[in-house]
């Protein structure tokens, strides 16, 4: 249990409203403090620990969405990364089900991150796992779009519902005159291939005018609000009147 939820909410950039969130582990340690996944997940990919992690995640969110139902609130959408490790699972779908179902929380509210490294394997496989969750009710996304190698090419095979676009393209602010060209075809794609759209990494103003002038469905990025506890998040939810 040092292992904790931390959830970072989304936002519409034209209403300036939360929308959604992505659920991001965090490791509170009792010697060494609050650490990041970045320290840790390299090592738990390569020891197979990940596979663990990963499952733990995505009971504690269905838990906290089944909690979030009991106590009369109204759905909201959360997304939770899978590793690379699982999409090797077969019955990768069922699994999930199966923990997700273990606390009756509804699948439509659950999205699954797959980061574009996953997708150098087996392409079919992959495609087949994906139109398996979706099946399930599940909303797939590519996490970290536009980071690898082979992004356009995946997007062609995988039929993935919000395309993430990585923090990369918005690093350091000012994304000059290529880069804004890159990121506002960048949405075109996506929105010609009838999918959403989610910046990542945003901590200006001035990219969120950009973004929303795009057509960009949601913005996750430190302008808006941090990764935070669950309590803080329903504090900050509480806010918003539904
Ligand atoms: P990711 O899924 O791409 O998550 C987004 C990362 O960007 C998060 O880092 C978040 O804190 C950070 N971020 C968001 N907005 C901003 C911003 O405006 N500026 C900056 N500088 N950073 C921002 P975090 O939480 O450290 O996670 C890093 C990566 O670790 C994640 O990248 C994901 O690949 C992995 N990860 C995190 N939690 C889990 C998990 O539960 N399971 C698995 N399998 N992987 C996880
Ligand atoms: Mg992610
Ligand atoms: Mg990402």
């Amino acid at each position: 249990k040092e292992f904790k939820l931390y959830l970072q909410p989304k936002y519409n950039p034209v209403s300036e409203k939360p929308v959604g969130a992505e659920a991001l582990v965090r490791w509170d340690s009792p010697e060494d403090g609050l650490i990041s996944p970045s320290s840790f997940i390299p090592i738990f990919e390569e020891n197979g620990f990940i596979t663990q992690l990963y499952d733990y995640m995505v009971s504690e969110l269905a838990k906290l969405q089944s909690e979030w139902k009991l106590q009369g609130k109204k759905p909201f959408p959360v997304s939770v990364n899978v590793s690379r490790a699982n999409f090797t699972k077969e019955n990768l779908a069922q699994h999930i089900c199966g923990l997700v179902d273990a606390y009756g929380a509804e699948h439509a509210y659950i999205e699954l991150e797959v980061t574009e490294s996953a997708f150098f394997g087996d392409k079919e496989m992959l495609q087949k796992i994906i139109q398996e969750l979706k099946m399930y009710g599940f909303r797939v996304s590519m996490d970290d779009f536009g980071a690898g190698y082979s992004s356009l090419n995946s997007l062609k095979d995988l039929t993935v519902d919000v395309l993430k676009l990585d923090m990369d393209f918005f690093r350091g602010g000012d994304m000059g005159p290529r880069g804004e060209i890159v990121v506002k075809e960048a949405i075109r794609l996506a929105k010609s291939l009838n999918m959403q759209v989610v910046a990542e990494g945003i901590e200006q103003k001035q990219q969120v005018e950009f973004l929303a002038e795009q057509g960009c469905d949601m913005i996750q990025g430190f302008y808006f609000a941090k990764p935070m506890p669950v309590e803080e998040f329903e504090k900050m939810m509480n806010r918003y009147p539904a």
